[in-house]
């Protein structure tokens, strides 16, 4: 399923992610830049989809993500009562059909909102050596106030990661991006889409954490953080990688986005989807849509994956399409929000008809 070099391949250090390196790393000409770099100029130049109520919309999309300070627990440190008077974490819930029990909990994660669950072991490879560690019970905005700030030592951001003894499987989930919003990318509808789904993303882990620790097992949840997304969601059948560097799956292609909550609990892993892996191997090969709509040439025209990286931003030993993550990144300050352009394209997304944000914004 993957081809990897072992005598390449390391776990990858977050501080290398390009949110993290535009912190730290001066050789950059995105050093110290975030999204907010070109907003004013947008809003002033009156372009279609960068207006002030264009990214009003974005801002507010992230708010259940950055404000809820339960998101991403790693463990529930004392009785939560909230009128039900169980002590919850007292004793185990005894699972004597794990079949049945494995159905229930995808059962649950949809329930909570996710549009896809599937379920691996833990690979530790794909578990980050380093990375920023989130204080319990602290919202992001809060966390990351210093580390956006570019003000927080490169410890906070290094720290080791290593999961609890234990923990041995992940429920890998995606979240659907509406379908209108990403049809108008790279303009910030389409940003709204995804910093909505970012949101639910916080809902649903949550939820099916907090679900976990009353049945009396542990749950540690997760966004982009703690470990490769990607092949985490390749392992537990959700889908495969792309040209573009993102998961494509084959309901909405790579117009998802992935978060996943790791946990002791007894349950069945799914089988990574090799009939659609091959599909996707096979597609992309003929295929650079995603290359072609990228207006930085971030994405790679090669016609076959190759071992070689752009930069420290890609974690090298892995046969794949690599992306020039740079100069993704480059746009994305440029756009003043996240992109979009390779996940509306992708003819996996299913996109039936692009908008404009006039269009987006007139629609019922
Ligand atoms: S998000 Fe946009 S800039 Fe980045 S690789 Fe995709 S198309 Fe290119
Ligand atoms: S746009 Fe084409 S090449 Fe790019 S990820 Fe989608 S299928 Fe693959």
């Amino acid at each position: 399923m993957y081809e990897i070099d072992n005598t390449v391949y390391k776990r990858f250090k977050q501080k290398n992610n390009m949110l993290f390196r535009r912190l730290w790393d001066n050789t950059l000409p995105t050093y110290q830049q975030m999204l907010d770099t070109n907003l004013e100029g947008h809003i002033e130049s009156k372009k279609d989809g960068y207006s002030r109520i264009d990214f009003a919309l974005v801002a507010a999309g992230w708010t259940v993500y950055e404000r809820f300070p339960y998101a991403f627990k790693w463990e529930r440190k004392s009785l939560m009562d909230i009128g039900y008077g169980v002590n919850w974490m007292k004793s185990k819930y005894k699972i004597e059909d794990i079949e049945n029990f494995t159905k229930k909990i995808k059962k649950v994660a949809k329930l909570y909102g996710a549009s896809l669950v599937g379920i691996a072991d833990v690979n530790d490879k794909w578990i980050y050596k380093t990375g920023f560690m989130r204080p319990n019970d602290v919202s992001e905005a809060k966390a990351k106030k210093e580390v956006r700030g570019g003000i927080a030592p490169d410890s906070i951001y290094d720290q080791p990661i290593e999961l609890p003894d234990g923990i041995n499987k992940v429920i890998v989930m995606g979240v659907e991006m509406d379908e209108e919003a990403i049809s108008t990318a790279p303009t910030q509808p389409a940003a709204a889409a995804t910093a909505i789904a970012y949101s639910k993303m916080a809902f649903i882990i949550s939820c099916l954490g907090e679900f976990i620790r009353n049945l009396g097992y542990r749950a540690i949840q997760c966004g982009n953080d703690t470990a490769l997304s990607i092949p985490l969601a390749i392992d537990a059948g959700l889908g495969a990688l792309g040209r573009n560097g993102l998961l494509l799956t084959p309901e909405f292609g790579p117009r998802v986005r992935i978060c996943k909550v790791f946990t002791d609990l007894p349950i069945i892993s799914d089988e990574p989807n090799q009939g659609f892996i091959e599909k996707v191997k096979n597609f992309c090969k003929n295929c650079s849509k995603c290359a072609e709509a990228c207006e930085n040439d971030a994405i790679t025209r090669e016609s076959n994956p190759t071992f070689k990286p752009f930069s420290i931003s890609n974690n090298p030993g892995v046969k794949k399409y690599y992306v020039d993550v740079e100069k993704c990144f480059e746009f994305w300050v440029e756009n003043s929000s996240d992109c979009g352009n390779c996940i509306a394209v992708c003819p996996f997304s299913k996109i039936s008809k692009f908008l404009t944000p006039d269009e987006f914004w007139s629609k019922d």
